[in-house]
């Protein structure tokens, strides 16, 4: 099956899989495809209807969001504005970890559920259900935002991927020939890369020739640099979809320089899978907004227009997430008319999780990846990653380059200085490398402080489907 051509798997092999694995799939693509191109006033009118649909099957079948719903005195009623939702308080992690059972319905047998999890680095991963119906309806979001990017089922596409959690997931038989044979994937796990192993990837890409690559941002950047360093330049995509990290200013450049195609840049969780993602015109992040509901909640402590990024599952009833605080900090983007026609909402790009933020005196929180991008033009830096110790103690640990001296370690501390202005003292910690998480994530922030260690890698998890 991997030397059959592309219309094939597209036409007849995709199809019948998809039959018997997501009966729904086929008219939940058809549905989102029409959808998308429908006025705003319309969408928001299909988002309230399904809303209405949620919060009176919550209000009936979940003791937990009886209880709140009543509280906010919504009741099972039905909502006369998306804006009336504002009354319902924020839903956060630890609500679901200390009310899960309770948020799961009634009406729902185990066999029509699917129990999903996201990682957690500080041993607490966060536990919750998905409507076996509702796979459908994602792997059709999914299908649809690949399109945008060019990328059709049947075509074969790269994959720079970590989470320990999906190999676990797809580690049977039946996953393994679908991610070959079905899928078309050549991917890479981004968790513990040696270099051998990007050297196994580039001879697996010359075999197949993807003109896709889904990749962990921070992973293609690594990738882009080592192809850089090897004088390696015949590894081409047509289209780079970046996800589940923060993609820094200049990176976009520097990936499309290096592999010659356009950057897609998406965002994604595991709890409700693709969020947002740029089309053609690349004018923003347009949200799957038939699937999900999308707030940004605006938050004293963080730089303004940003906030925090709040998400309601308009299509998963077995333990619904209804304005679920995800973690992430976001923003809408300032115009919201694109070329493209599509009046889905735009986001601008995603600025990384609340643990990304180094959390100084008074709550400030400070944008660990904008710190990064401060000293990232620095030759003699190879890479940083922030240590917040306490509320006032950040260390900085440094990858040095060869002329690191004390010029650099005072540069360094003049440019930060202007950010944690004064609020933090800043120690510097020369070390030979700083691994990705065992997801293989990379991250900005470390948290030491014991306030702030319920933080997890929970959040911008990619999402596949
Ligand atoms: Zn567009």
């Amino acid at each position: 099956m991997s030397t059959l051509p592309e219309w094939a798997i597209r036409k007849l092999v995709f199809p019948l899989w998809s039959l018997r694995d997501h009966p729904g799939y086929r008219g939940d693509l058809r549905d989102f495809l029409r959808t998308q191109f429908l006025s705003r006033a319309q969408i928001e009118a299909l988002q309230l209807e399904r809303l209405n649909k949620l919060l009176k099957h919550a209000y009936a079948q979940c003791p937990f969001y009886r209880r709140r719903l009543a509280e906010a005195g919504i009741n099972g009623d039905r909502l006369p504005s998306l804006d009336a939702f504002k009354a319902l308080p924020l839903l956060g992690k630890r609500d679901i970890q200390d009310n899960g059972a309770e948020m799961l319905a009634t009406d729902f047998s185990e066999s029509d559920r699917v129990r999903n999890q996201t990682g957690g680095s500080t041993g607490s991963p966060l536990q919750f259900y998905v409507d076996k119906r509702r796979f459908d309806s994602r792997l059709a979001s999914t299908v649809r935002h690949n399109g945008w990017a060019g990328y059709q089922p049947g075509d074969w596409c790269a994959e720079l991927w970590g989470a320990r959690l999906d190999e676990v997931a797809g580690r049977g038989w039946w996953d393994g020939c679908r991610n070959r044979f079905l899928y078309r994937l050549v991917p890479l796990n981004t968790s513990l890369i040696r270099p051998e192993d990007w050297d196994l990837f580039i001879t697996a890409l010359r075999k197949r020739r993807p003109r896709f690559i889904v990749a962990y941002t921070q992973s293609a950047v690594l990738f882009a640099h080592y192809l850089r360093e090897k004088r390696v330049d015949d590894i081409r995509f047509e289209s780079l979809i970046t996800t589940a990290e923060v993609l820094l200013p200049g990176q976009r450049e520097f990936l499309q320089e290096t592999f010659g195609g356009r950057v897609f840049n998406r965002y994604g969780c595991r709890e409700v899978s693709v969020i947002a993602s740029e089309c053609e015109h690349h004018r923003g992040l347009h949200v799957n907004a038939e699937a999900l509901l999308v707030e940004i909640a605006a938050d004293p402590y963080l730089p303004a227009p940003g906030g925090k990024v709040v998400i309601t599952d308009l299509l998963n009833f077995s333990m619904p997430l209804i304005r679920y605080e995800i973690g992430d900090v976001g923003q809408w983007s300032e115009n919201q008319e694109c070329p493209c026609g599509r009046a889905l909402p735009l986001l601008a790009d995603i600025q990384g999780r609340i643990t990304d933020f180094l959390v100084l005196s008074h709550g400030l929180k400070v944008s660990g990846p904008s710190l990064t991008l401060v000293v990232s033009d620095m030759p003699d830096v190879r890479q940083v990653q922030f240590i917040q110790k306490s509320g006032d103690e950040v260390t900085l640990r440094v990858v040095p380059g060869h002329a690191y001296g004390p010029e650099t370690a005072a540069e360094l501390r003049k440019r930060l200085s202007l950010y944690l202005k004064g609020l933090a003292r800043l120690q510097i910690e020369l070390v030979e490398s700083i691994p990705s998480l065992a997801s293989g994530k990379y991250r900005f922030v470390v948290n030491e402080s014991e306030s702030q260690a319920a933080g997890t890698e929970a959040t911008l998890e990619g999402a596949r489907a």
